[in-house]
């Protein structure tokens, strides 16, 4: 069996096992962890359609995970993918009117994120076993909204684990904030930051790299490590659900087994499509990756002219977990793009994070070629809801609306009748107010805690239990600081 080992996107020459990658979460020079060459599916695509989820999980990230046992993978997979989610499908595909949706929302908090992070701690612990790690790992996470709570359920209680959560104080919908700052579990840590997800990714980033801290954390015998998808054990379970989508497709008999698929995928921090890519190249026939932005349209951009700039105007949206103009899996795409050119990279890296601002190469541009950019504005996003709602009494949340919307421009742009499959990346009572204002007018005076019960009679009644009574739970979590305090916050927990 072929051995996968995981370098830097910029180039240092250290080469790690994926248990190392995992336990590390960024590179020592900044860059991100990415195989060192991206393995192929040991599996005929007809084998794959009678697989189950859990089957196709080991299969997918068996390749990737080779220091792995076999038996270490699927009591980390067994581990993950039980009762916490609401169906034993995992991942249902859904068609409504002609559209097929990946439901990635029916885990413990409603949103995809737990797709990667119900199996995240199994891989932690795995790894830190088999490096015989003894500190304890201090997570320390940035979140658009969905990330913080997906990663306190995963990582609550684990022994010799901490976690700590920052997200954008006015930047997440009220139902995502108090799931977060309700959460129980003693080693669990939640702060509001007084900025916008891209501060605190870069807070998080910096405190990652900070030098100092890093000797004053290794003193107290602690190791940080990330739940982000910079978390290369964050991305290689996102690769297993685009085969399920495409199994699903030719159990539906959409299309036959070989015929191509496009995927459209509501994208902020990269990650998703990423694995999307990364399943294409083991050798899922994708035709499109349609990526598909709101109001903060930087990828929308850069897809259509090569060049990457985020000197603009930040939204906040309707749709949260997109409000993002630094999209840090990109660097992952740079890497396969440029054919593994850790120089562009640190380059391109560079100027972002002095101009802001790169353009990639005329090669690299062209072998953007299998993505298609497009973007839904808040009317656009609004509209589809009540729109698809109308046409398939089929609701949907507004991260998944913006995929829509794209889509519907990919195909009046291109004329290509390729079956899609829109990635829903959310439950929409993870957005009630805008969801349901979206539905009807009627709806704009009751808040959102309210609105979960209205929701329930576009949803035949069924309401997700992870939220029922969550206005009703005690906040916990209310600590709030500036965005340059994200370290001092960090020593204090810690006590460092
Ligand atoms: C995180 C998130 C996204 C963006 O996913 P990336 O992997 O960061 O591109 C889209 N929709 C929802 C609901 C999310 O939580």
């Amino acid at each position: 069996m072929e051995n996968i080992l995981y370098k830097s996107t910029r180039g240092n020459d250290e080469k790690v096992t994926a248990s190392k990658a995992i336990l590390k979460g960024i590179a020592g020079d900044g860059g991100l962890f990415v195989p060192e060459k991206l393995p192929k599916l040991k599996l005929e695509l007809k084998d794959i359609i009678n697989k189950d989820y859990k089957e196709l999980a080991y299969l997918v990230m068996k390749e990737f995970l080779t220091d792995f046992t076999e038996e270490e993978l699927k009591y980390c997979i067994d581990g993950a993918y039980d009762k916490k989610f609401d169906t034993s499908l995992i991942a249902p595909l859904k068609k409504a009117g002609d559209d097929y949706y990946l439901e990635l929302y029916h885990g413990a908090t409603l949103a995809f994120k737990d797709m990667a992070l119900s199996i995240l701690p199994y891989l932690l612990k795995t790894a830190a076993k088999k490096e015989k790690m003894e500190k304890e790992i201090v997570i320390l996470t940035a979140t658009s909204g969905d990330t913080g709570k997906a990663a306190l359920e995963g990582f609550s209680d684990v022994e010799g684990i901490k976690i700590i959560v920052f997200f954008p104080e006015e930047g997440v919908s009220d139902i995502q904030k108090r799931q977060m700052t309700t959460h129980k579990g003693n080693n669990t840590y939640v702060v509001g930051i007084k900025g916008n997800f891209d501060h605190a990714q870069s807070g998080v980033k910096n405190i990652f790299n900070d030098k100092e801290l890093a000797i004053e954390m290794d003193n107290n015998n602690y190791i940080f490590s990330s739940a982000n998808s910079i978390n290369i054990g964050r991305l290689v379970p996102q690769v297993v659900y685009y085969f399920y989508a495409y199994s699903q497709l030719c159990k539906q008999n959409a299309i036959s087994v070989g015929e191509k698929m496009n995927v459209v995928v509501p994208t902020g921090n990269f990650g998703n499509i990423l694995a999307g890519y990364y399943a294409a190249s083991m050798g899922l026939p994708i035709n499109k990756f349609i990526c598909a932005s709101n109001d903060n349209n930087v990828l929308t951009d850069f897809i259509n002219s090569g060049v990457y700039d985020r000197n603009r105007e930040f939204f906040t949206t309707v749709s949260p977990s997109m409000d993002i103009l630094i999209s840090s899996n990109l660097e992952r795409m740079l890497y396969e793009l440029s054919g593994g050119d850790s120089n562009k990279i640190r380059e391109f890296m560079a100027d972002l994070n002095e101009k802001g601002i790169y353009e990639i190469t005329k090669d690299m541009k062209d072998r953007l070629g299998k993505f298609y950019g497009a973007f839904a504005n808040e009317e656009e996003t609004l509209n589809a809801i009540k729109e698809v709602y109308a046409r398939a009494q089929y609701l949907i949340d507004t991260h998944t609306s913006v995929a829509y919307v794209a889509n519907e421009k990919y195909k009046e742009f291109s004329g290509d009748n390729t079956k899609s499959v829109i990635v829903s990346t959310a439950s929409p009572y993870k957005f009630t107010g805008a969801v349901m204002g979206a539905i009807d007018d009627k709806y704009n005076t009751l808040n959102d805690f309210e609105l979960i019960q209205e929701m329930a009679q576009y949803t035949e009644g069924y309401v997700p239990a992870a939220i029922k009574d969550i206005e009703k739970r005690t906040v916990i979590h209310s600590t709030i600081c500036e965005k340059d305090e994200m370290k001092q916050v960090v020593k204090g927990i810690l006590n460092i």
